[in-house]
């Protein structure tokens, strides 16, 4: 990416080493969930590696701020980027790197829990479009495709397979452990109706 130039070489260093570090674990969720494993990949997880697929706030061309955790970063603060579901959780969006992406702090504000579909009609023209060809590229589908699922929360422990190496785990696992996504019907609550989202159509 073309900041790391403006990067002082301490966080440029440990920004590589880390996403040495996520490219392994990527791979290791290969060999325990085959061709489904980005759906399995929770964001936290991989967070230089997302923070890297944009070099500007996908929703408004600003900067997108430091990385949480690097330097003057911090969670969830006014200064650095925000981790952003696309479909949010609260909304049955998937919590994987797919559904994922850095923006800056106030698009994530101004977003909240808008459906993906729904916040693309507050961006400007080109960020419309900049914005649904990352979804589309990431998600599989366009955006009014959507389809919600059970409502998560964040996943933030880390999977104990993981830890093992990666010949320990093809080894232990020959055959992915998944034969599909996470089964992710709606949810619905006892006398409530279920989630549906009526579908627009997109350019
Ligand atoms: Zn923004």
């Amino acid at each position: 990416m073309s900041t790391a130039q403006t990067q002082p070489q301490s966080v440029q260093s440990v920004r590589e080493a880390s996403l040495a570090i996520e490219r392994v674990k990527l791979r290791k969720l290969e060999i325990l969930f085959g061709s489904w494993w980005r759906h399995y990949a929770v964001p936290y997880e991989f967070r230089v590696t997302l923070y890297c697929e944009n070099e500007h706030c996908p929703y408004c061309g600003g900067p997108l701020g430091p990385l949480d955790g690097e330097g003057l970063g911090r969670v969830g603060d006014a200064m650095s980027a925000h981790l952003d579901h696309m479909d949010p959780l609260s909304r049955g969006g998937e919590d994987s790197i797919r559904n994922a992406l850095y923006v800056c702090a106030a698009c994530n504000l101004r977003k909240r829990d808008r459906l993906f579909c729904d916040w693309l009609e507050q961006l400007a023209p080109q960020h419309q479009e900049q914005a649904t060809t990352i979804y589309i590229a990431k998600h599989g589908h366009a955006p009014d495709a959507f389809e919600p699922g059970r409502r998560q929360v964040r996943l933030m422990r880390p999977r104990l397979e993981l830890q093992l190496d990666e010949s320990v785990l093809r080894r232990l696992f020959p055959h992915p452990l998944v034969a599909g996504p996470p089964r992710t019907p709606p949810a619905v609550a006892a006398g409530s109706k279920p989630f549906r989202r009526k579908r627009r159509s997109h350019p």
